[in-house]
Parts: structure tokens; C-alpha cells; sequence
């Protein structure tokens, strides 16, 4: 009786619940362990999944195999095209290495959803199991059983029930047999883009961790909103597609600041928070399936007037909207796959606002370049900006880019590392681009190598407001 390990958004043999279990169920029946990854190209690029972020799995997947075969399991990888072509090949496979139990971790998108529930509806012997948050989804809730909408709470209750539970990472299982002989290097065979600027593996991932509680956690209240600065942990793309998991996460920071769930001076809380908004975003992914098919959060949304204008949609991709904070922003997430948290809701309240484009087109955008695309921290990022969302931010606040830029990057190093052209201007008006006044015979642009502002500011917000004051009931 052998036992099947599908690893999915769980790259990792440490803390990996689903992988202990299938070697448990192989151990109690005298049976082997096998396991598979299932690489699916076209549900993938359905699914916007950035070709940087697949390069970063595949390049974890060869690391996994390699982990694996010390512990005596041997890693397959399936080529197939879409989720639904699952059911044929698992069953083909099962039968081929007289597999009795699939154990996987569960996923919180409803696409995986439905092709689990069809597979167990099917008969496939699939043990699915809680390794996707520290709490399951469904655990933390308020008085009536249901999924809080707004955060504070939320994290109080988490808070409340994380310090009545141990949390507690599961060692890697040990071997199941002999080790194995190194695996041959797994091709995808899909479209990729380099990650190699990204180092990559479970124990690169726990060295960041530990480095990063070890000096920067203290720090991070102050130093986390400039992005010139190395102020966060970067540890998202790990997080992403699980390489590590939150909860190893969570039981770190709390060794060293058991305090940080009680004590509101304790200046580790604000990345524990952090780690609590994404079991937010993640809880509510499962709770409100429409969030994971393209529905604004707050009904409402459907009323509003996007003006969704293609070509400003485009200079807003590229980095050429001629707001120096918001296209630096941007080429940093086209050149690095990575962009720094501030920068997100800078970006993001931009397109929205003040170009009035769907948050639906940005989001879009920067899961198919993110490394760390996440479709729940990402839909809760993106609605939260539009006002749409679930704890948004007010319809009637629209950051200004200029305030943004001149309060988080000071002295421009930022700007300066991916645009250029402003490198040579004054910092008052790197923060306050001008456009050139049409009226003024001897008005002369600033540079022509770099766009006048796409848009004026003072404009834009009152014609963002106006519009987006569909919102306003909600
Ligand atoms: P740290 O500040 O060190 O935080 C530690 C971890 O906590 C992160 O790695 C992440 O897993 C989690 N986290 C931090 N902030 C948030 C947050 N606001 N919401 C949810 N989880 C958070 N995060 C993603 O992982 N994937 C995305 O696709 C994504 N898209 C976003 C889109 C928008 C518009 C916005 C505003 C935010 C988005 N975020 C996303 C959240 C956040 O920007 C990133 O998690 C963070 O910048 C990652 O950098 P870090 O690892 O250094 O974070």
C-alpha cells in the first residue's frame, strides 16, 4: 500500500503537514512514498501566473526533488495542460505505482477548489489537509461563526486564539528509505523569464527569516515604507509558492517576541501583523469565492465609470506616466519581478484614480509580472487601493503621488536607481513634475527624454472622487 505526496503551493519538506501524512499512511502499511508536481502551461497562463514566478518554482521543484530523494522519495513531474486533465493522469498514475492515498495541502483559490472537490467527487483517494495558514480558513471568526470583513478584529481573534495554541512547525519527516541518486534536472518545458537575481531553496528562505528577526524586525516600523531602503524581509516570494509557510513565519517571530500577540509596544507586532493581513486576504479568498472570479469586493464597484484609456493604461505598464515615484515603481516590477509595499498602494491608487482604469487591468498586470503573485494578497492589495474591497481605503482618499514621493523617497536614491532621465534635475522637481504650460511661448519641457505628467493632480482627484462616489453607499 504506497502513498502519493502532490506537492502543489508547498514547495518545502520542512513544516509540509501533507508530506508527514503521506509518509505516515505509507510507514503504518509497510508501503512506499512516490511524489508528483503537476506542471499545467495552459491553466497557468489562464491563470496570468508571471513567467518569473515559474522559473522560481521550477528552479524549487529541482530543489525539492533533490531534498526528497535524501529522504528516499522520488519526485515525478506531470506535463499536462489544465487542471482538468488531472483526473486521467493521477488515476493513470496511481494505477502504474499501486498508489492507495494522495495527500495535498489545500489551496485557497476556487479554480484548485473545483478540481479538488471534482477529483473527490470522482474517487480519487485525495486527503486534502490545512497547511496553507497558520489558522484554516474558517477558524478565526466572530461571534455569529461568520468571516470577519474588517481586519482589526480579525486580528484580534486570531491574536486571541494564537496565544492559546502552540504553533509549532513540522520537522522535515525523516527518510522513508534509502536515499535516492540525484535526480536528473525537470524541465517545465513553458515559457519561462530568469529568477536568478532571486537566490533560491528552504534553507536561503530560513536564513532570511532568521537574519531578518535577528536585526531588522526591531526596525521595520520605521524603515518599511521607503523603498530605498532594505527595510523588509523580502521574504514573499518564498511565502508565495510556499517554499516556506507562514506558520514557520509566525513560530519564529514568537520565539524570539512571545510578547508581539499582547504587548503593543513590542515593536516585532508590526511584521507579525503583517503576516496577519495575509491570512486576512487568505481567509477571505475562501469565504468569498467571487473574489477569486473577478468581482469587485463591495457590489457597488459594477456602477462605477472606469475611463479604462488604453494608451494610459500602457504608459502606466512601462513606467512613462512622467510621475518619477510611480515609473519607478513600476520598472522596478518590470526589471526585478518585485515591487516594494509602498510603492504597490502608490501604484495602484494611481492607476485607479487617477487615470480611472479598472483595478481589474492592474491587477492583472502585476500577476503576470510579480514573483510573488498571490491571487488573494494581490485581489486584497488591488481592491483595497480601488476602495472596492473589504477593509478598503475610503473612495474619497486618493494619495497624492507627489506627497507620496517627497515623504518616502527624500533624497530620490530610489527614484534615481530606475529613471535615469530625472538623475540631473532638482529634487523639488523630481517630487513636483511640471507640465509645461501651452500658453507659455517660452515654456521649454524639462526633459524630453523623460514624459510631461500624464495627468495633473488637482484634476484628477476631484474627477476621481466624483466618479468613484458610486462607491458611496457601500
Ligand atoms: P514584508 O513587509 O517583510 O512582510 C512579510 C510578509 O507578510 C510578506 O512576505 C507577505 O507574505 C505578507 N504581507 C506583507 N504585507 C502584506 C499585505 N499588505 N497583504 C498581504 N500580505 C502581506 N503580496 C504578495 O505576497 N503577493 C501579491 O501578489 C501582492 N500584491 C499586492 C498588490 C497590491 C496592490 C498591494 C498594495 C499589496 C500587494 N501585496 C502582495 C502585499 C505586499 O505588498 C507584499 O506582500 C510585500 O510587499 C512583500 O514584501 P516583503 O516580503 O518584503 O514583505
Amino acid at each position: 500500500v504506497n502513498s502519493l505526496m502532490w506537492f502543489r503551493q508547498d514547495l518545502r519538506v520542512g513544516d509540509n503537514p501533507a508530506l508527514v501524512a503521506a509518509c505516515q499512511f505509507a510507514q503504518q502499511h509497510q508501503g512506499k512514498v512516490r511524489a508528483v508536481y503537476i506542471v499545467t502551461p495552459s491553466q497557468w497562463a489562464q491563470h496570468d501566473v508571471a513567467p518569473i514566478q515559474i522559473d522560481f518554482i521550477q528552479r524549487h521543484v529541482n530543489l525539492l526533488a533533490q531534498s526528497l530523494a535524501a529522504l528516499g522519495i522520488s519526485l515525478d513531474v506531470l506535463h499536462l495542460e489544465w487542471f482538468s486533465d488531472t483526473q486521467t493522469a493521477l488515476n493513470d498514475y496511481l494505477q502504474q505505482h499501486n498508489i492507495d492515498a494522495v495527500f495535498a495541502g489545500n489551496e485557497p483559490e476556487i479554480n484548485e477548489r473545483r478540481r479538488d472537490s471534482a477529483l473527490i467527487g470522482q474517487g480519487l483517494p485525495l486527503t486534502l489537509i490545512d497547511q496553507d495558514c497558520v489558522f484554516a480558513a474558517g477558524q478565526v471568526q466572530n461571534l455569529s461563526g461568520d468571516m470577519y470583513k474588517v481586519f482589526t478584529p480579525f486580528a484580534k481573534k486570531w491574536k486571541s486564539i494564537a496565544s492559546q495554541k502552540a504553533i509549532v512547525p513540522l520537522a522535515a519527516p525523516a527518510p522513508v528509505a534509502a536515499a535516492l541518486a540525484l535526480p536528473a534536472a525537470i524541465e517545465f518545458n513553458c515559457p519561462t523569464h530568469s529568477s536568478d537575481q532571486w537566490a533560491a531553496g528552504e534553507g536561503v528562505a530560513k536564513r532570511i527569516l532568521d537574519q531578518f528577526l535577528a536585526s531588522q524586525v526591531e526596525d521595520y516600523q520605521a524603515e518599511r515604507d521607503f523603498p530605498a531602503l532594505e527595510g523588509t524581509s523580502r521574504l514573499s516570494p518564498f511565502l508565495a509558492i510556499g517554499v516556506m509557510s507562514s506558520r514557520q513565519c509566525v513560530a519564529a517571530i514568537l520565539a524570539r517576541y512571545p510578547q508581539a500577540l499582547v504587548d503593543d509596544t513590542c515593536l516585532a507586532k508590526t511584521w507579525l501583523n503583517e503576516l496577519i493581513w495575509r491570512e486576512f486576504y487568505h481567509h477571505l479568498l475562501v469565504a468569498f469565492p467571487r473574489l477569486s472570479m473577478n468581482h469587485n469586493f463591495n457590489e457597488l464597484g459594477k456602477a462605477i465609470a472606469w475611463r479604462n484609456n488604453p494608451d494610459e493604461f500602457t504608459a502606466w505598464c512601462d513606467g512613462q506616466t512622467g510621475y518619477p515615484i510611480v515609473d519607478a515603481a513600476m520598472r522596478q516590477l518590470n526589471q526585478t519581478g518585485w515591487m516594494h509595499n509602498r510603492l504597490r498602494m502608490v501604484v495602484a491608487s494611481f492607476l485607479t484614480k487617477h487615470l480611472l482604469i479598472d483595478w481589474r487591468w492592474g491587477e492583472r498586470y502585476f500577476r503576470q509580472k510579480l514573483i510573488d503573485g498571490d491571487l488573494a494578497a494581490n485581489n486584497g492589495g488591488w481592491q483595497w487601493s480601488a476602495g472596492t474591497g473589504c477593509d478598503a481605503q475610503p473612495y474619497f482618499r486618493v494619495f497624492n503621488p507627489m506627497t507620496q514621493s517627497s515623504k518616502f523617497d527624500p533624497d530620490a536614491s530610489f527614484i534615481k536607481r530606475y529613471v535615469s532621465e530625472v538623475s540631473g534635475w532638482s529634487l523639488a522637481d523630481i517630487h513636483q513634475p511640471k507640465s509645461i504650460n501651452v500658453n507659455d511661448l517660452f515654456a521649454q519641457r524639462q526633459d524630453d527624454r523623460y514624459p510631461e505628467p500624464i495627468v495633473e493632480h488637482k484634476m484628477a482627484r476631484l474627477r476621481a472622487i466624483e466618479v468613484l462616489s458610486a462607491l458611496k453607499r457601500g
